[in-house]
């Protein structure tokens, strides 16, 4: 995939630390394959736990000069950085498919949509503003201060493997803290290729560094028990995010995290039919069903069930599956082995209980990461799919009455990432997105991402929020003063 690249240069294979490019010193690495084709497109530093503390006491020494620069000079670092990610999106883009296997035309939305929360936060530098409060005495006068809360360290997953970055340096950079990020080891190309063009923006020595290291429950621990970390960011697994948080409570860290969904997707008798399989195509396949906010659950009332499920197959068997680089191709390969088992689990769990297959159903003949976008009717709440994320390209059709019923359906998870439904009637409307108890309700459309909203969940699905003027939050602490005058 290089030869794809017009600068080559932006495939790293170092680790990047205090602004050095950097080897493991036990000369350890482990490889990046390309999920499409198997191949191994690179091999990178496995980092030891000893050389992330190096990185964070880096950051540590970074970041007071960082913190002491204005808000608008950190602007003009993060638009800078900004610029020259989508001077370079063709480039990234490339390397994200070649390291994660999503389709290119995805990819470039990713670097555009990631690049997006630079370019807001580094505007929101300009904007962290304190308050003040008249006293509570005569001779009181009260300020609070809005401060960088100090070295920020984030653990990312693969299936964004730009946007789940800078959705969290970018707030942080704004805010004035430094910032670790260690990506997953499926993906650490995106993180580094993002890391080269951030030292080329002028981001100093120290401020942003990327370690790569497969001990990822390690370098978590490093992360939780180190003092000079102030701040823990999270992206991933509920299951991970309840470790992180057991060990950060030692330190009592702050810690946003952003975890597991179980996305209801609720199509009403009164709803545009059409838009709602569209919504439903792009919410459910986007990246093969490989994100946090991918409808999971697809609740269709009685009187539209038939159509909307043959409209569905009908659009599915549309999809053409392929190499993520290949051209026209819109669903790639899954990540790994263990997701396409996964897939398979919950496929064969929704059979054993009932489900019936619409289409798909089987691997595909293009390889062993790769499997046939499937749809099943009659699916039921006893089924595995009900109360767990699948995370691949497998939409189970649940029948329901009336609204009442839906509302509780849809509720009853532990999740509250996001949550979609499709109606017209304005009182319907109203009462179902008051209803939903989820961080994010997406009305009559599958696509709610974008930087300038704040995006988090609610219940088992995490803390915090990232985007808007709310993500900046997570980074900076209030301090009180109170001065006698
Ligand atoms: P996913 O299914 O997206 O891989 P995970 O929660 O397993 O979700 O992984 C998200 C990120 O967390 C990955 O970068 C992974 O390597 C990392 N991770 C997994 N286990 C731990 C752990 N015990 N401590 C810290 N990070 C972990």
């Amino acid at each position: 995939f290089t030869a794809l690249l017009s600068d080559p240069s932006l495939v790293c294979s170092q680790a990047f630390v205090g602004g050095k490019w950097v080897d493991a010193a036990s000369g350890e690495t482990f490889d990046v394959t390309n999920p499409a084709r198997g191949d191994v497109i690179a091999r990178i530093p496995d980092l030891s736990r000893e050389e992330v503390a190096e990185a964070i006491a880096v950051a540590d020494r970074a970041r007071h000069a960082w913190a002491a620069k204005t808000g608008k000079e950190r602007a003009a670092v993060l638009r800078k950085w900004f610029d020259l990610m989508m001077a370079n999106q063709e480039d990234l883009a490339i390397i994200m498919t070649a390291e994660q296997g999503k389709p290119l035309a995805e990819s470039r939305a990713e670097i555009a949509y990631g690049a997006g929360f630079i370019e807001w936060f580094g505007e929101e530098a300009k904007r962290i503003y304190g308050e003040t409060i008249p006293g509570h005495q005569p001779d009181k006068r009260i300020t609070v201060l809005r401060q960088p809360i100090g070295v920020a360290a984030g653990i990312t997953p693969w299936n964004f493997p730009n946007a789940m970055i800078t959705r969290k340096v970018a707030p942080a950079l704004a805010a004035g803290c430094s910032f670790v990020i260690r990506p997953a080891s499926q993906t650490p190309l995106s993180a580094l290729a993002m890391a080269k063009i951030a030292e080329e923006a002028g981001v100093p020595a120290g401020v942003f560094s990327v370690v790569t290291s497969t001990s990822a429950s390690e370098i978590g621990r490093e992360f939780c028990e180190n003092p000079k970390v102030r701040k823990l960011t999270f992206t991933g697994s509920t299951e991970v995010g309840r470790i992180l948080l057991r060990q950060a409570a030692d330190q009592v860290m702050k810690c946003s995290m952003e975890l597991g969904g179980n996305a209801p997707f609720i199509v009403f008798d009164d709803a545009e039919i059409d838009a709602a399989v569209q919504g439903a195509i792009m919410c459910k396949f986007r990246n093969n069903g490989q994100t946090c906010v991918c409808a999971n659950r697809i609740y269709v009332q009685d009187a539209v069930y038939d159509t909307f499920a043959e409209k569905l197959k009908a659009e599915v068997e549309k999809l053409s599956v392929g190499d993520g680089l290949d051209d026209g191709t819109q669903l790639g390969p899954l990540i790994e082995p263990a997701a396409i088992k996964k897939v398979r689990e919950h496929l064969q769990d929704a059979l054993d209980k009932g489900a019936k297959i619409l289409t798909g159903g089987e691997a595909h003949p293009l390889g062993e990461q790769f499997f046939q976008p499937t749809v099943v009717t009659e699916a039921n709440q006893q089924m595995k799919v009900a109360t767990e994320e699948t995370f691949g390209p497998f939409a189970p059709l649940f029948r329901f009455k009336d609204e009442d019923e839906v509302i509780e359906l849809a509720n009853d998870t532990i999740f509250g990432l996001a949550s979609y439904f499709y109606a017209k009637d304005l009182s319907r409307v109203v009462k179902v997105q008051e209803a939903l108890e989820y961080g994010i309700v997406g009305v009559n459309t599958g696509i709610i991402s974008t930087e300038v909203a704040p995006f988090g969940g609610v219940k088992q699905s995490g803390l915090g929020r990232e985007g808007s003027r709310h993500g900046i939050e997570d980074y900076l602490e209030l301090k009180y003063i109170c001065t006698s005058v």
